[in-house]
């Protein structure tokens, strides 16, 4: 959300006061447009407390030394000033409805919540980490997909992280999968949709090639609502839409299911 007193909602266009808006957990109070949070702010609302950041130093060594307009490296130190993190995801472990939790979350700011090396081996790290304490998993995910200044090495961490999660899920342990807007290429083919629950926030554009690419290969006009929430949850692909103001409870509610 951009800073100042007032914002402007990005579907009703009404100006509302930043107060007003903050306090109902980013989401418009005229129309229920859910804004864009960052990832601290995302843990601040689903533990119940205090939480504990996990591997917050890990940084990318840049393997490729690449750059394209900018040098990654420049981006790097871009994303870590602006989001205080060194990465596109924050992961954590603290108490959601009581109960020990491991939560990974996206941070759209750095460099689109692109999925690299490090976010790869963040959710890893996480999830190992949930096996060795038997705790449940959540993802939040909020990402363009894939982080192509990694180039292979980003492809990668779909199969690093999906492996990992067949042994958690062998570990009998539950996975709920957070999917806002957007969720997109790399991350929706790969940990997204691999939930024992597969929640989205409403509006949230979840796909993985963009609707223009797909136009133009199929060379169809698309439906509708095309790769947003409501869409996929009537084809099968999403178990709920959750408004965000009830987001923690359907998630210890669904935590509660899954543990016992
Ligand atoms: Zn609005």
């Amino acid at each position: 959300m951009p800073e100042g007193l007032w914002v402007k909602c990005g579907s009703c266009k009404e100006i509302l006061y930043r107060k007003d808006v903050l306090k109902n957990l980013s989401v418009c109070p005229k129309c229920a447009f859910h804004f864009r949070i960052s990832a601290r702010e995302r843990l601040d609302m689903l533990f119940d407390g205090a939480w504990e950041e996990l591997d917050r130093g890990l940084v990318s060594a840049d393997p490729l030394g690449f750059r394209d307009s900018r040098p990654y490296a420049e981006r790097l130190r871009a994303g870590k000033a602006k989001t205080d993190s060194w990465d596109a995801l924050v992961s954590a472990v603290g108490l959601v409805g009581g109960r020990r939790t491991a939560i990974g979350a996206m941070e759209y700011g750095f460099i689109g919540g692109s999925m690299g090396v490090v976010v790869g081996e963040k959710v890893t790290r996480a999830i190992e980490r949930a096996i060795e304490e038997k705790m449940p998993l959540v993802v939040v995910s909020c990402s363009g997909g894939a982080r192509m200044m990694e180039g292979t090495l980003s492809l990668m961490q779909m199969a690093k992280i999906s492996a990992a999660l067949a042994r958690l899920h062998e570990a009998r342990l539950p996975f709920v999968s957070i999917l806002t807007d957007p969720t997109t290429g790399g991350v929706t083919a790969s940990y997204a949709m691999l939930g024992d629950i597969n929640v989205a926030e409403p509006g949230a554009l979840i796909g993985f090639a963009g609707p223009r690419v797909i136009e133009q290969t199929i060379r169809q006009k698309l439906p509708e609502g095309f790769q947003r929430s409501e869409f996929l949850l009537e084809h099968g692909m999403l178990d709920m839409v959750v408004d965000r103001r009830e987001l923690k409870k359907a998630l210890v509610r669904s935590l509660q299911l899954l543990m016992g």
